[in-house]
């Protein structure tokens, strides 16, 4: 028996979850917010209570030193002896690390390096890393990258068509993001199925802030919609998704907010997607609220992510040359009864039709109609257990 503990550390956030192994029962979680800045916010929740408390946080080693006295204070542990393993959600990988490892000095210095890869997420993740380590040097840790499982996409679909210079000297390839979710939620769906995983095509959306769509085929990722960085695919909360690369210069040229290449990329990550479209926010619950008032730009921006989303999978479509299943998880994807319907309703010549009976709220498992050719389910993920189960793994 051990607990484990799964980290996803960002800038100025440290979400975690704490793990009865290898029962998988989770003990308790919580979200530490505002990490750095005044009015730092402590949740912790366990059985039926949540705790919350407001208080200055530096920096990331004392955020993981309030994390585990609290979870003393509250009994849900006796000794910091009882964590046997952390695990840490890593976003970039490269083509470094195809598996999750547990992480020495050389493997959180390669982390620190791919930073470049991604300059938001990887050095939180690196501190979080240190902080546990600081304070837990004996535990093992292991690091689960969300590249890890695009790391089987074949050269033709990671490979951009610009000289291959860029790629050689550069690294600039396809790497995809959300791996750990779209890895879950394809196994669920063979489980589901009732088909050994080797024979399952699926395709998997991933619909949350961020959305990206993958075409897995027998449990190997092949083709995936985030790119170089995660700023690439369908339209998000707030990020463009895909647009001409082009129209970076003609802003900086024509805008005089916008000075470089930096300002406009901060455009497309922060003011972009359905927030651009729908202004009132980048939340899919306003734009909903607004779609059904009739709202003019709200129903622009609910029928402009719904065309992307419907083109992405058809892409998958042709990539797997057919697939046995659509799998919708994340906020959206599991909880939107309006974006599945519409969604699937444009895609009906592929052989999907939903059950509107079972695409209600709440909804999980399989939500098409019995002659649907391509089955369509919602599969909640869970990253979280996916990290714990690698910790348990490695150790
Ligand atoms: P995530 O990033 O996976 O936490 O997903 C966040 C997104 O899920 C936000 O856009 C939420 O508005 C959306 N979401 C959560 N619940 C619902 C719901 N009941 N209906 C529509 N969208 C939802």
């Amino acid at each position: 028996m051990s607990k484990t503990i799964a980290i996803n550390a960002g800038s100025s956030s440290l979400k975690w979850q704490l793990y009865q192994m290898p029962e998988e029962t989770v003990l308790a979680k919580g979200i530490i917010e505002r990490i750095g800045l005044k009015d730092s916010i402590v949740t912790v929740k366990f059985g039926e209570e949540k705790a919350t408390q407001t208080l200055d946080i530096a920096d990331h080693v004392q955020a993981v030193t309030i994390l585990l006295e609290d979870l003393t204070k509250h009994g849900i542990i006796s000794d910091f002896s009882e964590i046997t393993g952390v695990g840490h959600r890593v976003v970039a990988g490269g083509e470094i690390f195809k598996d999750s490892v547990v992480i020495d000095d050389q493997v959180l210095a390669q982390i620190e390096e791919l930073s470049a890869l991604a300059p938001l997420h990887n050095p939180a993740n690196a501190a979080g890393i240190r902080a546990f380590k600081n304070i837990l040097p004996e535990v093992t840790s292991v690091a689960v990258f969300d590249t890890a499982f695009h790391t089987t996409m074949p050269e033709v679909a990671y490979r951009y068509p610009i000289a291959n210079k860029y790629y050689t000297d550069y690294q600039v390839r396809k790497y995809g993001a959300h791996g750990t979710s779209h890895y879950y939620v394809s196994r669920e769906a063979a489980k589901l199925l009732n088909k050994p995983l080797e024979e399952v095509k699926v395709i998997t959306a991933h619909i949350g802030n961020g959305i990206s769509i993958t075409a897995v085929d027998g449990g190997k990722s092949v083709d995936t919609s985030m790119g170089f960085t995660p700023l690439a695919g369908p339209m998000m909360g707030t990020r463009s998704g895909d647009i001409d690369p082009a129209i970076i210069p003609y802003l900086i040229e024509h805008d005089p907010e916008l000075k470089d290449a930096a300002d406009v990329i901060n455009v497309l990550n922060k003011q972009s997607g359905i927030l651009g479209i729908a202004e009132v926010s980048s939340d899919m619950r306003d734009v909903e609220d607004g779609l059904l008032a009739g709202e003019p730009k709200c129903t622009l921006a609910f029928n402009m992510l719904v065309n992307r989303l419907q083109k992405f999978i058809g892409q998958y479509f042709a990539v797997l040359n057919g697939a046995d299943a659509l799998v919708f998880t994340a906020g959206i994807g599991e909880n939107s009864t309006l974006v599945r319907e519409a969604v699937v309703k444009g895609l009906s010549w592929f052989g999907m039709e939903i059950n509107p009976e079972k695409n209600v709220r709440g909804a999980e498992g399989d939500i098409s109609t019995s002659d649907s050719r391509v089955k369509v389910l919602v599969i909640p993920t869970d990253e979280e257990l996916v990290i714990a189960r690698d910790v348990e793994r490695l150790k």
